[in-house]
């Protein structure tokens, strides 16, 4: 089980982290580098708090763009920028990724699998398994909006499927 957490909100390292720390579990932090230390957004500080506390933390792109809006050169910039941030920021691999918005096209995949990520997420749903391609995982998705009872069950509809 992963727990992935998108964006960089402020509310994973004030709300999230004290409840899992004190359940064991870790979780995965994909966040874009450019809204760090913007209003509602995790700071740098905050990012190694999460590190220390064993989240993984990997790249979002910079400017949670649509990437296939962009050209070739664009989307690489936005995805190797940001993981080089963090993977100097924090000194440790930031190799995996999630796409804004799940979008992403060949473009996207061959970029990702020329400079060695190791696997993405997208906002397919469903739970991911080893018959997916590794960039293109499938995930699960908490919806805030919608009762505790709901997302028990898709984890229940997931697993039978
Ligand atoms: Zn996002």
């Amino acid at each position: 089980m992963l727990l992935t957490f998108d964006d960089g909100y402020a509310n994973n390292a004030e709300v999230v982290l004290p409840i899992l720390w004190k359940h064991g579990f870790p979780a995965t932090l994909y966040v874009s580098t450019g809204l760090i230390h913007t209003p509602g957004y995790l700071t740098w500080p905050q990012i190694r708090e999460l590190s220390a506390a064993h989240w993984d933390i990997a790249s979002h792109t910079v400017t949670h763009p649509h990437l296939p809006r962009l050209s070739k050169k664009a989307q690489r910039a936005e995805i190797l920028a940001a993981r080089a941030r963090i993977e100097q920021e924090l000194g440790r691999p930031a190799d995996t990724f999630a796409y804004p918005y799940g979008e992403y096209n060949r473009a996207t995949l061959r970029i990702l699998r020329k400079a060695g990520f190791r696997y993405a997420f997208t906002t397919q749903a469903g739970w991911a398994s080893s018959d997916q391609p590794p960039l293109e995982l499938h995930r699960i998705v908490v919806d805030s909006q919608k009762p505790f009872e709901d997302w028990v069950q898709q984890l229940t509809d997931a697993t039978s499927t």
